[in-house]
């Protein structure tokens, strides 16, 4: 197997026939329309499965998705959860937008993703080496406040373990460590440490000392040293759900999806070979389940479920992380023409990132075009629980001001701020209790971005990957043949092999993928 080049996964096993045998197809119930749901949707009724899809809300694509926004300049567009980076190692994501579009022509690439700095300090990413090591030596060089003598200070050992990613050594090692020890243990310059690492760290909604040293580590392999993209990403050019969710509804409904919205799922019954799904408009008996919900949609579900509760020991043990706030502005003047589409920030109170919508997005470059003005969009991540609302949204306000003085003197001409709190924790030590795709019940299966994935993978990636998981559970006993798994190599350049560590060889049926 190279360290190098991606993979490909047949799980649970390459076998059988594309389709469900004729006239035996079974019907499924699909919990949650975000990624996860969307995903398992999507290749159940490929292969031939009758699926309902319920979801809460009234559009699907959950925290990726969005909903209708009234402009007081008359327009009616699209607010979102947040802005979203599509990595170009999300494979499996890219592989299920590619049903609606195989050119993938609704996602435009970012040329660069700085992280702005306090004192006017800017580290970019773009034009790095796509080979491990490197990359890293490259990032290295550039980065300011990192010079030759304070290399000589800094963790070699520790710093390797970026390079050594192995799941089974990197989480018993790492897993009862907390991120931040970690970074601390690296021995880096204050500065260099928050311009490579914090925005990195904080992306993933949780607190770096309530983080995973381990989930953090699996992180860095997935996004940068174990990844055969490079640091590249792309944007949907309109917004989500018009370029994305509403088409892929389209498509499921072709094949025979029944899509439900607005149908929030209050009581399952499960009596063994049959599933009874109550919802807000009726119920829905099926052969299979999958639950595609996020942490605290789940836990509500079970425990109100009382024939679910022999999934409640391993679902317990999840939490919902910290909350986050996105605050979207439209503003009556434009910012500098030389700001770039997204720049990630630090060391300004809570501020994490800054998009410029007009920069990529079409409906918000008409808008700025029509009225002159800029759509700018604030994330702030793994906020501390205590701090209110609007807190958190002067705060935003505060950093714009700091990172993009030109936006002092504008009026906000509409602004919508969402604070939520239903993104998973990664906490040090979760790993071994974190639930698998497959459950104890056999035609009940997982999915989404806080259910553990046998490949390195994270966020949306994870949400597709566990969603074609929980597809292929559900097909195998039928005899139907998975969707494959595309991913980064399972292990860094570094890790030990393991006949070194007196291991067998992980038991995936894996292949190579053609580069
Ligand atoms: C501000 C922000 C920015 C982000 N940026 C990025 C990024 O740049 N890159 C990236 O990869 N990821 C990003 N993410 C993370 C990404 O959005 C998630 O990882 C992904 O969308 C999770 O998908 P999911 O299907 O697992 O869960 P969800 O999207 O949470 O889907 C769960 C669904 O279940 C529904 N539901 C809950 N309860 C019920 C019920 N009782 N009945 C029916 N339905 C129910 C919910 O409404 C929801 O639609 C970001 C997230 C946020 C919030």
């Amino acid at each position: 197997m190279s360290r190098t080049k991606p993979e490909i996964h047949w799980l649970p096993r390459r076998t059988g026939a594309f389709h469900v045998p004729p006239g035996a197809a079974p019907s499924a119930v699909v919990v949650g329309g975000g990624i996860a749901g969307i995903a398992a949707a999507t290749v159940l009724a490929e292969r031939g499965v009758r699926v309902t899809l319920l979801e809460k809300e009234a559009e699907l694509g959950g925290r990726a998705g969005g909903f209708a926004e009234q402009l007081p300049t008359g327009e009616r567009v699209q607010m979102e959860r947040g802005f979203h980076g599509f990595f170009r190692q999300y494979y499996t994501l890219r592989a299920l937008l590619s049903r609606i579009d195989p050119k993938l022509s609704m996602l435009t690439e970012l040329a660069d993703y700085p992280v702005l700095g306090p004192g006017g300090e800017v580290q970019s990413f773009s034009g790095l080496p796509k080979r491990t090591p490197l990359q890293v030596m490259a990032l290295t060089m550039r980065t300011p406040h990192l010079k030759a003598r304070d290399l000589a200070q800094v963790n070699g050992l520790a710093a390797l373990e970026m390079l050594a990613f192995d799941a089974e050594r990197t989480y018993a090692r790492f897993d009862h460590i907390s991120a931040s020890d970690y970074l601390a243990s690296l021995a880096m310059p204050e500065r260099a440490r928050r311009m490579l690492f914090d925005v990195f760290a904080h992306s993933f909604f949780n607190p770096e000392a309530q983080m995973s040293a381990a989930e953090l580590l699996m992180m860095f392999h997935f996004y940068f040293t174990g990844n055969p993209e490079g640091l590249i990403f792309d944007v949907v050019n309109e917004p989500l759900g018009t370029a994305l969710w509403r088409p892929m509804a389209s498509y499921l409904a072709a094949r025979g999806v029944r899509i439900e919205t607005a149908a929030a799922v209050t009581r399952i019954e499960h009596t063994g070979q049959k599933i009874g799904v109550e919802h807000a408009h009726g119920t829905v008996t099926a052969d299979m389940l999958v639950l595609a919900l996020d942490v605290g949609g789940l836990q509500a579900v079970i425990t109100d479920s009382p024939s679910l509760q022999a999934l409640w020991p391993n679902v317990s043990a999840m939490r919902a992380t910290h909350p986050f706030g996105v605050l979207r502005l439209w503003l009556d003047r434009p910012v500098r023409p030389d700001r770039v589409p997204f720049a990630g920030t630090t060391g300004i109170g809570m501020l994490d990132n800054i998009s410029v919508y007009e920069r990529f997005q079409g409906e918000s470059a008409r808008w700025s075009r029509d009225h002159g003005g800029s759509v700018v969009e604030l994330h702030a991540y793994a906020v501390p629980p205590e701090a209110s609302a609007d807190e958190v949204r002067a705060d935003l306000i505060a950093g714009l001001h700091a990172f993009y003085p030109e936006t002092r003197a504008a009026r906000i001409v509409h602004e919508r701020f969402l604070m939520r709190g239903d993104c998973p924790a990664f906490p040090p030590g979760g790993h071994a209790r974190r639930p698998q795709v497959a459950t104890v019940l056999p035609n009940v299966v997982l999915a989404g971005d806080g259910i553990a994935a046998p490949v390195p993978c994270a966020l949306m990636e994870r949400a597709a990957i566990t969603g074609f998981l929980a597809a292929n559970t559900l097909l195998a006993p039928l005899g139907v043949m998975p969707e494959p798994i595309r991913s980064v190599p399972s292990q860094g350049l570094l890790a030990p092999p393991s006949f070194l560590r007196g291991k067998q060889p992980r038991s995936l049926e894996l292949d190579e993928a053609a580069q």
